[in-house]
């Protein structure tokens, strides 16, 4: 039987960009629902500056109230050195980096410039191997841009063979504001798929009106193995103007349960807990009555 991974950002990249600060202890329950529905790899929260990110600000907090299971893996976005270094204290055994092909889009979400970027990811990824911490890295902004438009895919290639180069084990192609089709979403990834020599690789498609289902198939076709989703939908970019939530987890796992493809996820539980993360969301959820406005 054909198998996927499926890396759950909800947490993370679903309640980041949520206006209303969501209370530590709702946040440590999705954790442990997703790890119930059998999750394997969860994103569990980001060591950014709480200045810039408030509701992330109780990082720490939620990665010790978690219940961790065994055989999974909790992992935290790190934007920078200081970020992996809170991390390294928190005892995590994986963080994800991220950056943009795009100039403009990297300067709003990091204030960095892509050449800068690439640099504090290499310094991470020689900090974290002696720490026996394992990078996995983002690349945002990969089928097109809000602030640019359209993006030469030559550009994710490099960041993808640069970040290779420095240690990541994992790369993630980021469709950062459900700009890709399943043209795009099958040949991008074939291309780097096929360049990288080490590195495994990833595709995360955000919300464009059930796109990002048809995306997640033409890149399952083109040999992606590793599939991104939120549980609920929940998420944006707070600076990518246009972002939509993130892929929903609980329909890209009905999609491959239907083709027989196997994900390790428990389908009711998932749809359990994609359920209360949408509950805890006034950005794409409560404003219109409880209804998905998103979609
Ligand atoms: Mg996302």
């Amino acid at each position: 039987m054909e198998t996927v991974e499926i890396f759950e950002v909800g947490p993370r990249d679903g309640l980041q960009p949520e206006p209303v600060f969501v209370e530590t202890a709702k946040k440590i329950q999705l954790v442990d629902m997703l790890t119930g529905a059998g999750c394997k790899r969860i994103e569990v929260t980001s060591f950014v500056n709480p200045k810039w990110v408030p509701q992330m600000r109780d990082a720490r907090e939620v990665f010790q109230g978690i219940n961790q299971k065994d055989g999974v893996v909790y992992n935290a976005l790190i934007p920078n050195m200081k970020g992996f270094e809170r991390a390294a204290e928190s005892g995590l055994k994986e963080v994800v980096t991220i950056m943009s092909t795009s100039e403009s889009h990297n300067k709003k979400n990091l204030n960095t410039s892509v050449p800068e970027q690439l640099k504090i990811i290499e310094e991470i990824n020689k900090a974290a191997g002696p720490e026996g911490i394992r990078v996995r890295s983002y690349i945002a902004t990969v089928f097109g841009c809000p602030i640019e438009g359209s993006t030469d895919p030559q550009k994710a290639l490099d960041i993808a063979l640069a970040l290779e180069s420095y240690g990541a084990y994992e790369i993630s192609l980021g469709d950062t504001t459900g700009m890709a089709n399943p043209d795009s979403a099958y040949y991008v990834p074939k291309t780097i798929l096929r360049a990288l020599k080490k590195a495994r690789l990833a595709v995360h498609y955000h919300k464009y009106f059930g796109l990002e289902f048809a995306n997640n198939l033409a890149s399952y076709n083109a040999g992606i193995r590793i599939f991104d989703g939120a549980a609920g939908g929940l998420g944006g970019c707070p600076y990518a103007p246009g972002a939509r939530g993130n892929c929903a987890t609980e329909i890209l796992t009905e999609m491959f349960h239907r083709m027989g493809v196997e994900t390790g996820i428990d389908q009711q539980k998932i749809e359990e807990a994609g359920a209360f993360a949408q509950s805890l969301s006034t950005l794409l959820y409560k404003k219109d009555g409880g209804v998905a406005c998103n979609t």
